[in-house]
């Protein structure tokens, strides 16, 4: 799951940053209207958190490009102002839900689990392939019913693959899903990543195969099929 953060006080981004870290998200930071516009043209993100009073603008006017060309991404809003308008207004103008600061983080991963849990959004429900199933709330993958310890990498790659069973995935979608725009990544972490998953699934004997096609990307298949 991969999330744009959008808040200009840093302190407040790290801290933010981390946990959304803690519970499995992947995060893109910005703190200006300009580089989250840029951001959400280019990028697939799952949901958006926003801060409204940004240094070069206000967060309303992220919310508005994602919407106006029909974007359902979810949005959760951050306010400091604790004025009712605002909060309606941000309602009104097509964010989903709001925070007001200070917030505990423990509450903003509960409300974007909830957003994530919409019908037509991704959470919430369990992927299978074979003999594998993939909780998405719960972050856990078993197989034959036995839990299986995977890293978070290895747990973003096995969802993003499992939600694309049986399609051709490009490496490219594979890398904006699984790693952040600050990770180093190596012209081969794909790879080792994925073999990595792939002994571990072997190992626990799951019925499913990842295959390489290769300068294209990979597909997940039962196998035999
Ligand atoms: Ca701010």
């Amino acid at each position: 799951m991969k999330i744009l953060l959008i808040e200009d006080n840093d302190r407040l981004a790290g801290f933010v940053r981390t946990g959304l870290a803690a519970a499995g998200f992947v995060t893109d930071l910005t703190g200006r209207v300009e580089d989250a516009l840029a951001a959400v043209a280019t990028a697939r993100y799952d949901a958006i958190v926003l801060d409204l009073g940004l240094p070069d603008g206000d967060g309303m006017e992220v919310v508005k490009s994602v919407r106006q060309p029909g974007g359902v991404t979810p949005i959760l809003v951050l306010t400091s102002r604790d004025g009712l308008r605002d909060r309606v207004d941000s309602l009104n103008g097509g964010a989903d839900d709001y925070l007001l600061k200070p917030f505990a983080m423990e509450e903003l991963v509960a409300r974007l689990k909830a957003l994530l849990r919409r019908p037509g959004h991704a959470l919430g429900l369990v992927l299978t392939c074979g003999n594998l199933t993939f909780d998405t709330v719960a972050r856990e993958a078993r197989v034959d019913g036995r839990p299986i310890t995977l890293s978070r990498r290895e747990l973003d790659l096995l969802e993003l693959m499992l939600r694309r069973a049986g399609r051709v995935v490009p490496r490219e979608i594979m890398e904006d899903g699984v790693y952040s725009i600050d990770d180093e990544i190596g012209s081969n972490s794909l790879e080792v990543l994925v073999h990595r998953l792939r002994k571990k699934l072997q190992a626990e004997e799951a019925t499913l195969k990842i295959h390489t096609l290769r300068g294209v990307g990979y597909l997940l298949s039962e196998d035999g099929a």
